[in-house]
């Protein structure tokens, strides 16, 4: 006899033998799974008024009410991010504003809101990337990490700025829609800095031939992508991107450019108020002070500052802020640890000691929070090695631990 077909779920397709129950409707099944996810989504849908009737007329089925607000955006960020205050709000407001702008309504008054693409600067490893990813996860928008550096002027060897998106729709599936609200976090822009202020005097196929190329996404434009990225060839097929309602994040270590900024407040402020002023001046940080004009000193044009309107900058990380960084952030460098240890059923902890020495070891290689990992690293390796052969249950890391295996590791001084 032959055997009875099996049911399949209308939405998923699994049959009854695969799922833990099936529920019969009139011309179709649905399966737990399937019925629990539906569930969901009308809950989400009812809970945010966004229903058809209210959404009908947003191009994206965008609801502000769904969007997290400035306030929210910063407490989420604090939970994984130390410190940084201004750059978290200021990248807090621009993502909304973005949202506000994705959502409005072209009506007869004539305004219109702008793109507010972010440009953040600070030495490397403060958190700029760390933030940028944040923002994206919270969103659950589309989101890429691209390296300025990699860019060259077309026809020189390199990859074209398009290959930005490229990278963009591959996250997106290659859907073109949700790609084309995503944000693009461009790393290390600084890299592409003219390099003199001359710019006739050599080619400078990195640097301003680049940022023209870069200009053209970030003004908002339709841009013909090449969907496997690398260089644009005659005979590829090209996907239409149009860059609009991209948000853009810059950031890069800008090294030196304390020095413009110095310099300009030194020539701009004369008189008794100046000598005020200069006097009030958080000399150890001068970033704070950053202007538009100090990155034109730089190097970038002014039309791609123009583009990235929203400045912020990021403070260097302190002893406390090293030592937070190890424990506080919701996915710490200690928790992690814990963590490890407590799927082979050990209870790890940390004395105080061992965590200010592994600060101590990340300030004496002027590694940052980067080297923090490497540090924990080495100093868990060999636990990590014999510990799921232990009989105990407990261990403790103490500063001597610490201090012993950090040695045995012999990690460069200079990394
Ligand atoms: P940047 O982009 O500024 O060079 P990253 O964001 O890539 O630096 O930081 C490197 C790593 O250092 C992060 O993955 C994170 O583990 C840690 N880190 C840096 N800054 C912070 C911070 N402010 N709070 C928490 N962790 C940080």
């Amino acid at each position: 006899m032959a055997k009875k077909n099996p049911n399949r779920c209308s939405f998923c397709g699994c049959s009854d033998g695969e799922v833990r129950l099936m529920i019969t409707g009139l011309n179709g099944y649905i399966c737990d799974n399937c019925a629990r996810q539906a569930y969901e989504i009308v809950r989400d849908n009812l809970e945010s008024g966004n229903s058809n009737a209210s959404s009908k007329d947003d191009k994206f089925g965008l609801n502000l009410k769904n969007v997290p607000k400035p306030r929210e955006i910063k407490e989420y960020l604090d939970q994984y991010i130390i410190g940084q205050d201004d750059a978290k709000r200021y990248l807090a407001v621009s993502v909304y504003n973005h949202y506000k702008r994705l959502g409005q309504k072209v009506d007869d008054s004539g305004v219109e809101i702008e793109k507010s693409n972010v440009i953040m600067v600070g030495p490397t490893g403060t958190g700029k990337t760390l933030l940028a990813r944040s923002i994206a996860k919270l969103l659950k928008v589309p989101f890429t990490i691209v390296d300025a550096t990699v860019f060259t002027e077309a026809g020189y060897v390199g990859e074209d700025v398009e290959s930005i998106l490229s990278r963009l729709l591959q996250v997106a599936d290659f859907n073109v829609e949700a790609a084309e609200r995503g944000i693009v976090f461009i790393d290390e822009i600084d890299k592409i800095a003219r390099k003199s202020d001359n710019p006739s005097i050599t080619r400078d196929v990195s640097g301003e031939g680049v940022q023209q190329g870069l200009l053209k996404l970030l003004e908002g434009s339709m841009v013909n992508v090449p969907p496997k990225g690398g260089r644009k060839h005659p005979d590829q097929d090209y996907v239409h991107v149009n860059t609009r309602n991209i948000l853009f994040i810059c950031g890069g270590a800008f090294d030196g450019i304390e020095r413009k900024i110095a310099q300009r407040m030194n020539t701009h402020v004369v008189g008794y108020d100046s000598v005020k002023n200069l006097s009030t001046l958080d000399r150890d940080n001068l970033m704070k002070y950053i202007l538009p004009q100090d990155l034109k000193s730089f190097g970038l044009i002014p039309e791609i500052i123009g583009r990235l309107p929203v400045l912020t900058y990021l403070n260097p990380l302190d002893r406390t802020a090293l030592r937070n960084i190890l424990t506080e952030p919701k996915n710490s460098l200690v928790r992690q640890q814990i963590k490890l240890f407590e799927m082979d059923g050990i209870a790890l902890s940390f004395e105080d000691d061992a965590l200010e020495y592994m600060v101590d070891k990340a300030v004496e290689y002027k590694l940052g929070a980067r080297g923090l990992r490497s540090i924990m690293e080495a100093v868990m390796m060999e636990a990590q090695y014999e510990s799921p052969s232990w009989r105990k249950k407990s261990f403790v890391v103490t500063k001597d631990y610490a201090k012993q295996q950090i040695e045995k590791a012999n990690l460069p001084t200079a990394m």
